[in-house]
């Protein structure tokens, strides 16, 4: 039973207040078929939608059978909507993306009832009201009484108590007019129907009981409950609800706690569970898929940006620690006797000023002088002891690929070979040092006289190669009938990429002759003329050399002679310098090298092995040029240790050290035009030059160039990979940990006060150097895309909420079905949620397919197969970075559609 009483509504606008009901009084029968005529205006509609709880009284009550509804919360109207409450309108409201049984089973998916039993009971609901088989049209796809009779449907599925019908056929033909009339009344059998009506014939015909409303207020009512009804009926009401407690009562304990408990569930029903929103909105966004797809690539930009940003720095970073291995090889752990900390090094000479501080006019002095002594302590000075040396050697050999010793040995003097003047004429025995000297002389002639000084430094002389033939097989292939050197007379010649070896390499070494050389500058220097001045000049082609063959190269013997071969002491004149030249000094002590013949005291060192760079290897061990063996190393220390030169140079009284760095030696050459083509001419001469060498550096750096010192000044370690080379490094730090004692094979052999030891891991400062500069400009990339994301989510927002007034009527639908204002909420949150998560996947997706794409492309560029590749933490960080986004865009416009008046959402066109 429902009852009224002094039922009044007011509407507060800004200019009035309507009355809208003023104080109506009814009571409604458990089933019968009201009428409710009046004017437009007179507060039908209000009344119905008070009665079903969509509208709230401003004074008065709603008893509900026999319970009153003042203190109804919005929650009990929802449930009450949703089980007691059936609406139809003169609209049909009826959801236009929704098929006809999908608008049906709304009421249910609101209930939360299950797929199945929501199908079945919502087809049954349409057939019904004769729809069979039309279950699966579109809205659109109907004429306006088919719709009504969804409507009807829609509003009975649930099986509510009271139909409230709001002009039902106000849109409708007589015919079908009658034809909804008919079901409705049939309807009116079983329930109380509510009809609000501008027909006044259409009433008389089919309802029971007639309500004429006016101005707010009833003012007929052909057929009001008596008395004796309302007492019946009460009486009926308390009866019904005293068996249902007295059949509770009946039941055992666990029986009734059950029964309470499934009522209690019933009433909570209505709710949506978040994946019907989730379903509901993705039908919606489905029948808009173009604006969809538009909007989720639109969200995808930022993501793409982002994620092509990651890729590649994902892919940079990897390609960096694929080589790194390779790059440890030629970045070696090392231990210098002085060392730049490069971690101090961070100072900059200027003066950080600004423009303000400036005047114009004027120059400001910056602090080099303070740069220099404040870092002073940038410049490390490591005391590499025996000691100290003993402990590296015990180094755990599994820690290391191989560790190699410098001395400072410098062998230019010390080292001689066979040198030619023509291809043809007789080898001259000469060490490398006057060839480099002759070359030298040669430029000087030439237009690039500039370039003469830089022979040196262009061209390596001898170095040690690592003792680990292994290693070296791990990233060197061996040319032609060659091997790795390992005996003191073998050496071997090491090729740069695509088997190549620089021409001043090879000269340096006597493999070109003379002439041979000069038609290399010629050749460079007529390229050059051409270039500037179009001119020809000749050079003799048949004398340049393009290739040498593997047995030309493996034909030649380099011969190492001790110092006192090399050295003898004698009487030198020492001409004054400078401006005010003192007079010319005699100096006893210096030493002069000559000799032109091969001598008895030499080694002869044979080429054993070509080497070449395998495939792959970026930095070997060795860069290109001629190595020779560790015992090479020891044998030239044996034998030069006691020489006459080192001796002298140990003892002499200090004034005259500088006099032995200064080493003179004679030397005579064809200048380049006693050539005629390769032969030299009858009358040439050699012109004699008096060369001079000064060992550059101190006087240790001086002994350490003829070996006269057998402790190392520097340690290369080569760990065995990156991954543990801090086994190395942490090994070497055990050393300046003042704590302990350093024991090798348990005897002491440092104490605590032992001085530090500095080395330099260079691959971890590069390494650490470029991953800080990837993610720098990683994060930079990031914060300029992350305008896009920003922008995409505003949009989003802005999309949502045109969404949000496109499906206001929806909103209302579902609210006057029971959906609580959580549940529109729902359906935007899930809208959104969708639409990022598709954005997400979709930005995610385009950027794996062109990192793809750009990875494979640039392949055979850089040699690397995944120069873009996007870890998938990131891939999954970057698809929840867009739902968070698109998430909380969507939250103000879903909260503004939970707010929405259902009744202004219903009246709205
Ligand atoms: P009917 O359905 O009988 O045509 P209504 O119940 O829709 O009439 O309206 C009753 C009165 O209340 C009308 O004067 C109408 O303008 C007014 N009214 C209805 N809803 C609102 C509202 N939300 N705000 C202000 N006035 C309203
Ligand atoms: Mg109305």
């Amino acid at each position: 039973m429902l009852k009224l009483t002094g039922i009044k509504k007011d509407y507060i606008t800004s200019s009035e207040t309507v009355h809208a009901l003023k104080g109506v009084d009814l009571c409604f029968r458990q089933s019968e078929f009201v009428s409710v005529l009046g004017p437009s205006g007179c507060g039908k509609t209000t009344l119905l939608n008070i009665i079903g709880g969509l509208d709230h009284y401003t004074e008065g009550d709603l008893v509900i059978n026999g319970r009153s509804t003042k203190s109804y919360r919005d929650r009990d109207w929802d449930v009450y909507r949703n089980h007691r409450i059936g609406f139809i309108f003169q609209s049909y409201n009826l959801i236009p993306h929704q098929s006809v049984l999908g608008n049906v089973e709304l009421a249910l998916t609101i209930s939360g009832i299950g797929k199945e039993e929501r199908i079945a009971r919502a087809k049954e609901a349409l057939d019904k009201v004769g729809l069979a088989g039309q279950y699966y049209k579109r809205p659109n796809q109907l004429s306006g009484g088919q719709c009504q009779r969804v409507a009807i449907a829609r509003a009975l599925v649930n099986n509510p108590e009271i139909l409230l019908a709001d002009e039902p056929t106000g849109a409708l033909d007589t015919v079908t007019s009658t034809q909804i009339m008919e079901l409705v009344k049939e309807i009116s059998k079983e329930r109380l129907v509510i009809m609000v009506t501008h027909n006044p014939e259409l009433a008389e015909r089919y309802s029971s009981r007639i309500i004429r409303l006016l101005d707010g207020q009833v003012i007929e009512d052909t057929n009001p409950m008596t008395e004796e009804e309302v007492e019946a009926e009460t009486r009926e009401l308390a009866e019904a609800e005293e068996a249902e407690r007295a059949a509770l009562e009946a039941l055992s304990a666990p029986e009734k706690k059950k029964a309470i408990k499934a009522k209690r569930r019933r009433r909570e029903k209505a709710k949506m569970s978040f994946f019907t929103a989730f379903k509901l909105s993705a039908r919606n966004l489905w029948s808009k898929r173009a604006r969809t797809a538009m909007v989720g690539f639109a969200g995808s930009i930022g993501i793409i940006g982002i994620a092509m940003v990651l890729s590649f720095s994902a892919g940079i970073k990897g390609y960096i620690a694929s080589m790194q291995d390779d790059m440890l090889s030629g970045n070696p752990v090392m231990i210098q006797q002085t060392t730049l900390d490069l971690g101090t090094l961070t100072g900059m000479v200027n003066k950080a000023m600004s423009e303000e501080e400036k005047l114009p006019g004027m120059v400001y002095v910056s602090s080099l002088v303070e740069y220099i002594i404040k870092s002073g302590d940038a410049v490390i000075t490591n005391d590499i002891s025996d000691e100290y040396i003993k402990y590296v050697s015990s180094m755990p050999k599994e820690y290391y690929n191989a560790m190699l010793f410098s001395y400072g040995i410098n062998m230019v003097h010390n080292v001689f070979v066979d040198f030619k003047a023509t291809p043809d004429s007789e080898p001259e025995h000469m060490s490398v040092k006057q060839i480099t000297d002759i070359y030298k002389e040669l430029l000087k002639d030439t237009e690039q006289s500039g370039m003469s000084r830089f022979v040196d430094m262009l061209a390596p002389t001898l170095q040690q190669a690592p003792n680990n033939p292994d290693y070296i097989l791990t990233q060197y292939d061996l040319l032609g009938n060659s091997k790795i050197a390992t005996e003191k007379d073998e050496v071997m010649l090491v090729l740069d990429f695509d088997d190549q070896l620089t021409d001043l390499l090879l000269a340096r070494f006597g493999y070109f002759s003379e002439v041979e050389f000069i038609e290399i500058i010629n050749k460079a220097n007529s390229e050059l003329e051409n270039e500037k001045n179009g001119t020809d000049v000749e050079y003799n082609e048949s004398l340049y050399r393009d290739y040498f063959t593997y047995e030309e190269l493996l034909d030649k013997t380099i011969t190492w002679y001790p110092n006192d071969t090399i050295f003898r002491s004698q009487t030198v004149e020492r001409p004054g310098f400078g401006p005010n030249a003192q007079p010319t000094t005699t100096v006893t002590g210096s030493f002069i090298s000559t000799f032109d013949e091969k001598q008895e005291t030499g080694l002869d060192l044979k080429v054993v092995g070509i080497l070449v760079p395998k495939e792959g290897i970026s930095f070997g061990a060795l860069t290109s040029g001629i190595y020779y063996t560790e015992a090479l190393t020891e044998h030239m220390l044996e034998a030069n240790r006691d020489s006459e030169f080192i001796d002298a140079f140990i003892t002499p009284d200090l004034d005259n050290t500088s006099a032995y760095k200064n080493i003179t030696y004679d030397y005579s050459y064809y200048a380049a035009d006693a050539f005629d083509g390769d032969r030299i001419k009858e009358d040439a001469v050699k012109t004699e030059v008096k060369g001079a060498s000064m060992l550059t550096g101190n006087a240790e750096s001086l002994l350490r160039a003829l070996g006269g010192n057998d402790v190392p000044n520097g340690v290369s370690v080569f760990p065995t990979s990156f991954d543990d080379k801090y086994l190395v490094t942490d090994y070497l730090d055990r050393w300046n940990d003042k704590d302990v004692d350093i024991t090798v094979d348990g005897e002491v052999i440092a104490g605590k006060d032992r001085s530090n030891v500095t080395y330099t891991d260079t691959l971890e400062i590069i390494v650490f150097m470029i991953n800080t500069m990837i993610d720098i400009i990683s994060y930079a990339l990031i914060a300029f895309t992350s305008v896009s994301l920003i922008v995409s989510t505003v949009m989003i927002g802005i999309i949502t909420y045109v969404s949000v007034v496109e499906r206001i009527k929806e909103i209302g639908v579902i609210r006057s079905l029971g959906g609580r204002k959580r549940d529109v909420s729902r359906l935007f949150n899930a809208e959104t949620f969708i639409i990022g998560a598709f954005a997400g996947l979709l930005g995610i997706g385009i950027s794996v397919l062109v990192s793809f794409v750009l990875s494979r492309g640039l392949q055979p560029l850089i040699g690397y197969a995944n120069i873009a590749r996007l870890p998938w933490e990131q891939a999954v960080m970057l698809i929840v970075l867009s739902i968070l986004l698109t998430s909380i865009s969507g939250v103000l416009p879903a909260r503004s559609a939970a707010k929405k008046d259902p009744v202004v959402a219903l009246r709205t066109e």
